[in-house]
């Protein structure tokens, strides 16, 4: 049987952090589904769109990666593509209460779906989507901690805001 895991994120960008799991993960898992979250309620700064179609620029042409979004549940996602791991990134102690607590109630959920934590290499183990933005919208270099096709887009984006 096929080892499927949904790695699910928001990825408002994908970083190098998120990059190095995926990577961590293409060595133990025959499949890997990049499952963007699409939430309503959170406006983030790229769009849904824009956010697929980074991860697509970069894992787009690689066959046993999936790239793709969701509504709703998590477990009930994984379920429907046949996963039956899911795999989420922890960087330091300040993670991990929160995923804790996301992993036990995915498993009452859904007992049959386990969820794996994976640490980054400790180059990454500070970088968040969230501090990316932050740094390069006060115009501070991101180079290195993103693949280039984000550096580009948060100049674009941030190029359009200031021009508003
Ligand atoms: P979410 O809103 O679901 O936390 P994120 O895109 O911020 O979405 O993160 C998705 C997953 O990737 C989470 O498990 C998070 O811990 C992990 N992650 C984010 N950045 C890093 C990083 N630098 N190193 C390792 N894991 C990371």
């Amino acid at each position: 049987m096929k080892k499927v895991a949904v790695f699910p994120g928001s990825f408002d960008p994908i970083t190098n952090g998120h990059i190095d799991i995926i990577e961590r993960c293409n060595h133990l898992f025959d499949k890997i589904i990049i499952a963007v979250a699409y939430n309503p309620e959170k406006k983030g700064l790229f769009t849904l769109e824009e956010r697929l179609e980074m991860i697509t620029n970069i894992y787009g042409h690689h066959k046993n990666i999936i790239i793709d979004s969701f509504e709703g549940l998590l477990v009930h996602y994984a379920k429907k593509v046949g996963a039956k791991i899911i795999i989420r990134g922890l960087r330091a102690i300040s993670d991990f209460e929160y995923e804790f607590q996301m992993a036990l109630m995915n498993r009452r959920l859904d007992d049959k779906i386990e969820t794996i934590y994976m640490m980054p290499h400790e180059t990454y183990s500070y970088v968040s989507s969230r501090l990316i933005k932050e740094v390069f919208q006060l115009n501070g270099s991101v180079k290195g901690l993103v693949p280039p096709i984000v550096e580009m887009k948060l100049q674009e984006k941030f190029r359009k805001k200031l021009n508003k």
